[in-house]
């Protein structure tokens, strides 16, 4: 009998794979995805730890979940199953258990590939499973083949983790030690996902262009060659991957991105500061100039090259100075988007023990600041292409009838009226409008230049 599974995800792309995986692990069991929590007979909570106010927001939701599944037990409607995935469960896992005693099952990300067995285990037995190890084996060696198709663009996880050890970031420790998948495991899910019909791919990692992997041949690769191999598939149209560290921008990468049509001209490369002393404090390992330099390479591989990149601002000891620095290194490179946080003390991290931490009115002013000048650069970036055509892949319904959306190499988001059979295609799209988000425009031509997608459909994808 089919059983209903509901998952909310927070926070990166890395989690969003993840909860698709989480599915697809749990479909041989039966449980089918469904749109909303209520009667549902599982609920998976994949959760985030990067910033502050994370665990609140899971309890508060687990507080909610707790009447809903008391009301389908008072309904004879049988036992919602209540989990928590993801970091916020691997770093607080027992936590959670005894605030939560109601919550049946607490799993890190290490350790999806063993949901059947912890299923197993909270229905025979009252009382939570919590599994929060870091186990031997990879999940990936153990995640079904067949997976539930994952839409026009998809995730590829290629790489988890993380060795680098920022003194602000979670990452190292809830996701573990830095490890790249097998070429041949990546190339394999490749195929598989362009043959259920995707046309893009974003390969991910908390570092991806750390990946090193064997591929096929017997020879260690990285990801310029992944990239290049990955292009050699039929039907796969465009490569992305997210998220780089400055520090694994090889040459080969960086000529990859001039040399493989189907590699988007687009690139998430933060940087977080743009003082030297600030960079050292974070152990980022890199200076600003050498950040400068490695954007001068890609450039000169790539004109078109639109960059976007993550800042912190407010990290422990940050004088006006070297915020002034950051100003500099974002007039300096200027980006098409970006993401901009205060920096938020995490617990367990080296500069949340800082004695330099800075006032929230500081924090908030330079973030309003900084995101002042990066909006302009964005809204300056995209109304560049009013007047313009740009190839666009429609993989989503727009939020009115008879609009489709999608996205330019550039990763923008572009509406525009269009028949439904455009959907999964690239499509040439006249650019009439520039808004802070998204672009709108006008269907050139119905000819696509793309293949039709196989055996989806538009209500089965989006
Ligand atoms: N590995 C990537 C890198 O090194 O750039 C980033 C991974 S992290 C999941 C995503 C972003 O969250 C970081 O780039 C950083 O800007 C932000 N972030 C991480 N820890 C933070 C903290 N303690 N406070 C504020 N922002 C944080
Ligand atoms: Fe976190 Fe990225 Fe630094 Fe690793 S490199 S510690 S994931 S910010």
């Amino acid at each position: 009998m089919s059983k209903k599974l509901f998952i909310k995800t927070w926070g990166c792309q890395m989690n969003v794979y993840d909860s698709a995986r989480m599915a697809d692990v749990l479909a041989p069991l039966g449980y089918r995805p469904v749109e909303e929590p209520d009667g549902a007979d599982m609920v998976i909570l994949n959760t985030c730890h990067i910033r502050e106010k994370a665990s609140e927001k899971v309890f508060s939701e687990l507080g909610r979940l707790r009447q809903m599944k008391d009301a389908k037990a008072q309904a004879g409607d049988g036992r919602m199953i209540v989990a928590v995935a993801g970091c916020v469960a691997q770093a607080e896992g027992e936590e959670i258990v005894a605030r939560a005693p109601y919550v049946d099952i607490v799993f890190g990300p290490q350790t999806y590939h063993t949901l059947p067995e912890m299923v197993a285990k909270a229905t025979r037995a009252a009382g939570s499973v919590l599994n929060t190890d870091f186990p031997a084996e990879s999940k990936f060696d153990y995640l079904p083949d067949e997976a539930g198709s994952q839409g026009v663009a998809a995730f590829l996880a290629v790489q988890e983790g993380c060795d680098k050890f920022c003194t602000f970031c979670v990452v190292p420790y809830t996701r573990g030690a830095e490890f790249s998948r097998t070429g041949v495991q990546i190339l394999a899910e490749a195929r598989r996902l362009v043959a259920a019909g995707t046309r893009e791919i974003n390969l991910l990692g908390q570092n991806v262009n750390a990946w090193h992997g064997d591929g096929p041949d017997g020879t260690t690769w990285g990801l310029g060659r992944l990239v290049r191999e990955l292009a050699e598939i039929d039907g796969l149209e465009r490569i992305r991957y997210t998220t780089s560290h400055p520090r694994d921008m090889d040459d080969d990468l960086i000529r990859a991105h001039a040399e493989v049509p189907q590699l988007m001209p687009y690139l998430h490369l933060p940087v977080q500061a743009g003082s030297d002393r600030i960079l050292a404090a974070m152990n980022r390992k890199h200076t600003a100039d050498d950040y400068r330099r490695i954007i001068d390479k890609l450039r000169a591989a790539k004109p078109d090259l639109a960059l976007s990149g993550d800042f912190i601002v407010g990290f422990p000891g940050e004088s006006d100075a070297d915020f002034a620095e950051t100003l500099r290194l974002v007039t300096d490179v200027g980006y098409a988007q970006a993401y901009s946080f205060k920096y938020s003390p995490r617990p367990g991290t080296p500069a949340a023990l800082e004695h330099t931490q800075l006032p929230e009115e500081v924090k908030e002013s330079r973030l309003a600041a900084l995101q002042q000048l990066l909006n302009a650069q964005q809204q300056a970036f995209n109304q560049g292409f009013v007047g313009k055509t740009v190839p666009v892949l429609f993989d989503r319904k727009g939020k009115r009838d008879g609009q489709l959306l999608g996205r330019s190499p550039y990763m923008q988001s572009v509406y525009a009226e269009a028949n439904e059979r455009l959907f999964g295609r690239i499509v040439e799209i006249r650019i009439d409008g520039a808004h802070p988000n998204s672009l709108s425009g006008t269907v050139v031509t119905d000819e696509y230049h793309s293949s039709p997608i196989g055996t989806q459909t538009l209500e089965a994808t989006v």
